[in-house]
């Protein structure tokens, strides 16, 4: 099939502090990728932003937009055009209602908008040739982000919400988590619950430094307890291909990773899916996010992908 040379896709991933911008071809070659403040971006409103970072790349190249996918650190509705919360944002209430249209009035194109880690997932499964397997992704973070890709996208269950690992009651009951429950997973198991517990007293190391100084004390223990739990949990339930592995947290230096692989197989049902499943690194370069939500946009809204078959089962 020949396609137009300017006729392309465009990813953003908008993060509180930083906007990431990738724009790829139909083919998948990337073409731009920039990184913005937030603020700066948005500062005579998010459409006036996102329309005049993306056109100034598509008028620079004489192109045209597919599509574009855009990701936000916040609770994405079924309709992949409703943000439903977006605690980590500097917007407006009134900002987001009505953005998905907006967005498309002045860019010509279809807007979708995905939950940040699933822009993750989708890049990681691309680089690790996973499109065609079931895959979960435990990324430990500021929270335990997690996410599922199922038929060849990532399953986002009946309300758009699937995934949220990090919400299950397996935490400490005594602290409210940031969705408004008591006694989350993320309590006891996160970047924010490690930063409280290295604020609790003087320490002599970077908080980044943590697993090099700290990897024995009974909290740090029992957080990757938690975590291999889990994410045993999750994997005992969808019996996936292979399980992706990242977020900040375990990018700090000496993070034990091979003692919470281990940790995980020990709670992993004999003989499957433990002799089968598969552990994997995510990538941690900056613009994963910005690239998976292009990746999207390509699976989406390319001539080829509306005639492939995986994306039949989406819709
Ligand atoms: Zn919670």
């Amino acid at each position: 099939m020949h396609e137009p040379h300017n006729q392309l896709v465009a990813g953003v991933d908008m993060g509180a502090t930083h906007i990431r911008f990738c724009l790829q071809t139909a083919a998948g070659e990337v073409l731009h990728c920039e990184k913005q403040r937030t603020a700066e971006v948005i500062a005579h409103g998010v459409v006036n932003g996102i329309t005049a970072l993306i056109q100034a790349q598509l008028d620079a190249r004489n192109a045209r937009c597919y599509g574009l996918v855009m990701g936000f650190p916040a609770l994405v509705g079924k309709d992949k055009r409703t943000i439903i919360s977006t605690p980590n944002l500097p917007l407006a209430p009134g900002e987001l209602s009505g953005l998905a249209r907006q967005l498309e009035n002045t860019l010509g194109c279809p807007v979708e908008f995905s939950r940040d880690v699933n822009l993750q997932l989708s890049f990681d499964v691309q680089e690790h040739n996973l499109t065609q397997q079931q895959v979960l992704a435990a990324y430990l973070g500021t929270g335990m982000g997690f996410a599922i890709w199922l038929n060849g996208a990532p399953w986002t269950g009946a309300h758009g919400v699937a995934g949220e690992l990090g919400h299950i009651p397996q935490g400490d009951r005594q602290l409210r988590c940031g969705c408004g429950n008591a006694g989350c997973l993320e309590t006891v198991c996160s970047g924010l619950a490690l930063r409280r517990w290295y604020e609790q007293q003087p320490r002599d190391y970077d908080l980044g430094d943590l697993f090099i100084h700290a990897a024995q004390e009974p909290f740090v223990v029992d957080l990757l307890d938690h975590a291999a739990r889990a994410i045993a949990t999750s994997i005992n339930l969808f019996d996936p291909d292979a399980v992706i592995l990242g977020g900040g947290v375990m990018d700090m230096p000496a993070f034990p990773r091979e003692a919470l692989i281990a940790a995980i197989r020990t709670w992993l049902r004999k003989p499957l899916p433990w002799e089968a499943v598969r552990f994997l690194a995510a990538s941690s370069s900056a613009f994963n996010g910005a690239q998976g939500a292009a990746t999207l946009a390509r699976s989406r809204f390319t001539p080829q992908s509306v005639a492939a078959p995986a994306q039949a089962l989406h819709g």
